[in-house]
């Protein structure tokens, strides 16, 4: 029974640990990955920044954790918006509500 709650206790810290983590890592047979990249324009969208329109472009990177490289766990994916005219980059707060909901949209794909 201990050595039972022992193992869950190790396993909660190592997925804590891991869904903190921003870039891939892969240890031997178990690990994070990064999903294939989903990408959308905002063909009408306004940038905060340089105030150009039509220039955003919605992306997101799924995130997950593997097992012998089956994936077992989502992890939060990495999602921006970013502006072809200004470079500049969107991420969580920092969105309007029509990117959350172009990212929104990658999500449910
Ligand atoms: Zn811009």
């Amino acid at each position: 029974m201990e050595t039972r709650l022992l193992n869950e206790d190790i396993q909660t810290q190592v997925k804590k640990a891991l869904e903190n983590m921003e870039e891939p890592v892969d240890i031997l047979f178990f690990g994070t990955r990064r999903g294939k990249m989903r990408e959308a324009p905002l063909p009408g969208a306004v940038c905060p920044y340089c105030k150009q329109t039509g220039h955003l472009k919605a992306t997101l990177i799924p995130h997950f954790i593997h097992l012998f490289w089956i994936p077992v766990y989502r992890l939060r994916p990495l999602a921006y918006v970013e502006c072809a005219h200004c470079k500049k980059a969107y991420e969580g707060s920092e969105m309007t509500p029509e990117m959350e909901q172009a990212i929104g949209m990658l999500k449910s794909q």
